[in-house]
């Protein structure tokens, strides 16, 4: 596997694709102990690369992350009021993976990242129906029919069609197991309205066969085993 110098250069550092050509031109940039003002040069893995005196890790493509999000963090690579949770990785990583499946800015728990889109599809495509575990808390206590009703589907406000059946644990009167197989828009908090309820904690802990790692604290992260990748 090789790849152009500019290529490599743009993606370890954040550099546009023009900006990384400068630097390679005005000699910023080493292969192997030589400066190389050629962006078009071809590296390869074996090739050791210094950006400024600083060495720049060749990351391959098909990388899988399980993340536990803190509160107030965005799950988007859009810059606005809060942190991206992309911010915990370091370049090239930042730029390159994106999350297979969104929690809002309140929500705690795991969260994939990868920089595979097709991986990521099937996790988050309604197509394949993949159960997500949210640990909810209530602002009122849990009523017996929510379990029935929440099985055979919600009709969310503004929506024509209905939840699909979602599986309700009781933990205590203010504090259920939740187990849907969608992502709408802020779907949980949605199908607890619905009800007449509102969730005031949220924690996503399991996604398909995948479980938040209990060793993990908030902030941390750590790449999926093969089995964690390959059960999707
Ligand atoms: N449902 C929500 O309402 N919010 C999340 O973050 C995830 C699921």
């Amino acid at each position: 596997m090789d790849m152009r110098l500019d290529k490599f250069i743009a993606e370890n550092t954040g550099l546009t694709r023009s900006q990384a050509s400068k630097a390679i031109k005005s000699g910023l940039v080493m292969i192997n102990n030589f400066i190389e003002k050629n962006g078009a040069k071809k590296i390869t893995p074996q090739d050791e690369i210094f950006f400024d005196n600083e060495k720049l890790a060749w990351i391959e493509a098909g990388q899988y992350f399980m993340l536990y999000k803190p509160q107030n963090y965005v799950c988007t690579h859009d810059e606005g009021d809060y942190p991206t949770v992309f911010e915990f990785f370091d370049y090239p990583l930042t730029t390159r993976l994106h999350c297979a499946g969104r929690l809002d800015v309140d929500t705690t728990g795991l969260v994939l990242l990868t920089d595979n889109g097709q991986w990521s599809h099937r996790i988050t495509s309604p197509k394949y129906l993949c159960d997500k575990t949210y640990l909810v808390t209530l602002a009122d206590p849990v009523e017996s029919n929510y379990a029935q009703l929440l099985s055979e589907g919600l009709l969310l406000r503004g929506e024509k069609t209905l939840t699909k059946p979602a599986s309700l644990e009781i933990i205590d009167d203010y504090n259920v197991n939740l187990t849907i197989s969608e992502g709408r828009y802020h779907q949980v908090k949605r199908m607890f309205a619905a009800l007449g309820n509102k969730v005031i904690g949220l924690h996503r802990w399991k996604i398909g066969d995948v479980v938040l790692d209990e060793s993990l604290e908030e902030g941390n992260f750590r790449p999926l085993t093969q089995k964690e990748m390959e059960s999707f």
